[in-house]
C-alpha cells in the first residue's frame, strides 16, 4: 500500500516554515467587490504574488494575465446564492469567473460530496477550512478525489468576529503553512470592527452596487483596522525577506514533493 501524505523535508521547510518563517501565501475572497475596490486591491498586492477567489465577472480581473495573478473560484452554495440554486448551475456560473483548479467556498459552506463534485470537474486544491493560528499545518491529499486540501490560519472577517485585537491577531512564530485571507471590502474600508463591516453591508443590496462616493464616507481613519494590519504585516514580511507564493505554486510543489 502506498503511504499517504508523506511530505519531504525540503517542502516542509520551504513551504510550511518548519525550519523558520520563510513563506507566506496571501489569498483574497473577492466577495462581490465593485471595480473600484478591486483596483485598490491590485494596487495593494502588486508584487505580492496573490491568489484571488472570484465571485463574479469583473472587467479588471478578466483582463489580468494569469501569469501575474492566480485566480480561483469562490462559489456560494447557500440558499440565497446569486450563483444558482443547484450545484450544477452554481458550477456553470462560477467556472467562468476564474480557474476552477483553485477553490474556496464562500462562508466555507460545503460538504464532502460538494468537494467531490468540484474535484471531478477539475478542482485540484481546496482551501475551505480555517484553523486560526494553528501550528504545524501541512497540505493534505485525498486520493479518492485527487484533491489537495489546505487549511488557512488567518482571516479578517473571523478576527473581527472573534473581537481579537487586530494588531496581535496573527502568530507568525509557529511552524506550519501560513495562508492568510483578506477581503477587498475590509482592506478598502480599513474595517476596525464587525459592527462597522455590517453597517456598510446593510446600506447596499449587494456590496457590488456600492459606489465609490458612498463607500469613501465609510473609510475608517481613526482606529487600527484591517488595512493598517495588512500594510504593517507586509512591510514586516518584506523586511524579513519572506517569500510570497500562490496556490498554483503550492499545488504544484506539494504534488511534486509528496513522495
Ligand atoms: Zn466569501
Amino acid at each position: 500500500m502506498k503511504k499517504q501524505n508523506q511530505i519531504n523535508k525540503q517542502f516542509l521547510n520551504s513551504f510550511c516554515n518548519y525550519n523558520k518563517l520563510n513563506n507566506i501565501i496571501l489569498s483574497f475572497d473577492i466577495d462581490w467587490a465593485p471595480e473600484f475596490m478591486i483596483e485598490d486591491l491590485l494596487n495593494l498586492t502588486s508584487k505580492l504574488n496573490p491568489t484571488f477567489f472570484n465571485t463574479h465577472k469583473s472587467k479588471i480581473l478578466q483582463n489580468l494575465n494569469e501569469k501575474n495573478i492566480t485566480q480561483g473560484i469562490h462559489p456560494n452554495l447557500q440558499n440565497n446564492s446569486s450563483h444558482g440554486h443547484t450545484i450544477n448551475n452554481i458550477y456553470k456560473t462560477v467556472k467562468n469567473f476564474g480557474n476552477k483548479k483553485y477553490l474556496r467556498f464562500h462562508v466555507l459552506g460545503h460538504s464532502y460530496p460538494d468537494l467531490k463534485f468540484f474535484a471531478k470537474r477539475g478542482t485540484e486544491i481546496d482551501s475551505s477550512i480555517i484553523l486560526i493560528n494553528q501550528p504545524y499545518i501541512t497540505p493534505n491529499y485525498h486520493p479518492d478525489i485527487d484533491l489537495v486540501k489546505v487549511p488557512y490560519v488567518w482571516e479578517d472577517g473571523m478576527i473581527l468576529n472573534f473581537k481579537f485585537n487586530i494588531k496581535n491577531s496573527l502568530n507568525l512564530n509557529l511552524p506550519g503553512l501560513k495562508i492568510l485571507d483578506f477581503h477587498p471590502l475590509d482592506l478598502y474600508l480599513n474595517t476596525p470592527s464587525i459592527e462597522k463591516r455590517n453597517n456598510f453591508k446593510k446600506k447596499f443590496k449587494s456590496v457590488l452596487f456600492s459606489t465609490k462616493k458612498e463607500s469613501e464616507k465609510y473609510i475608517n481613519k481613526k482606529k487600527y483596522g484591517i488595512r493598517d494590519f495588512f500594510i504593517e504585516t507586509i512591510s514586516y514580511l518584506k523586511r524579513k525577506r519572506i517569500n510570497f507564493s500562490n496556490f498554483k505554486e503550492l499545488n504544484y510543489e506539494f504534488r511534486e514533493n509528496k513522495k
